[in-house]
């Protein structure tokens, strides 16, 4: 670490670690994973998730309680998550028409949508075809 570079935080090692998994984690499984980083408490965990989500840097999965990393840039696009019921993969995609249509119909009922987040449950295509 370069002694100009800024301090790293826990939330920085939590995204560093989240972005080394696979699958997204639940908040007790990285503080599980993480304890030989130093991390010990729960509420660190909490914390540092909290601060990424709200950076946009992570998202949380709520049908599955967990967190995974962000793909990258939105552009305000709402991400749609494709879940793996049989292999547990997850996969973000952004779509623009299903973002307007979903601002669209919150302007039709006055809805304030919260960060909203699509969850789909199936089959991956690899799941789906070795059926
Ligand atoms: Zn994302
Ligand atoms: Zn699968």
């Amino acid at each position: 670490m370069s002694v100009t570079g800024k301090r790293i935080t826990h939330a920085d090692r939590i995204l560093g670690f989240l972005k080394n998994q696979n699958k997204p984690l639940t908040a007790y499984e990285i503080l599980e994973m993480m304890r030989d980083e130093g991390i010990k408490a729960a509420t660190t965990v909490y914390r540092g998730l909290d601060k990424l989500n709200e950076k946009g840097l992570i998202h949380r999965i709520e049908s599955l309680n967990a967190w995974t990393v962000c793909c990258g840039s939105h552009k305000n696009k709402i991400p749609v998550f494709e879940i793996c019921n049989d292999c547990g993969d997850v996969k973000e995609h952004l779509d623009q028409e299903l973002t307007d249509n979903i601002k669209n119909l919150a302007i039709r009922t006055g809805f304030k949508a919260n960060n909203p987040v699509l969850e789909i449950h199936g089959l991956c295509g690899s799941c789906s075809t070795n059926l």
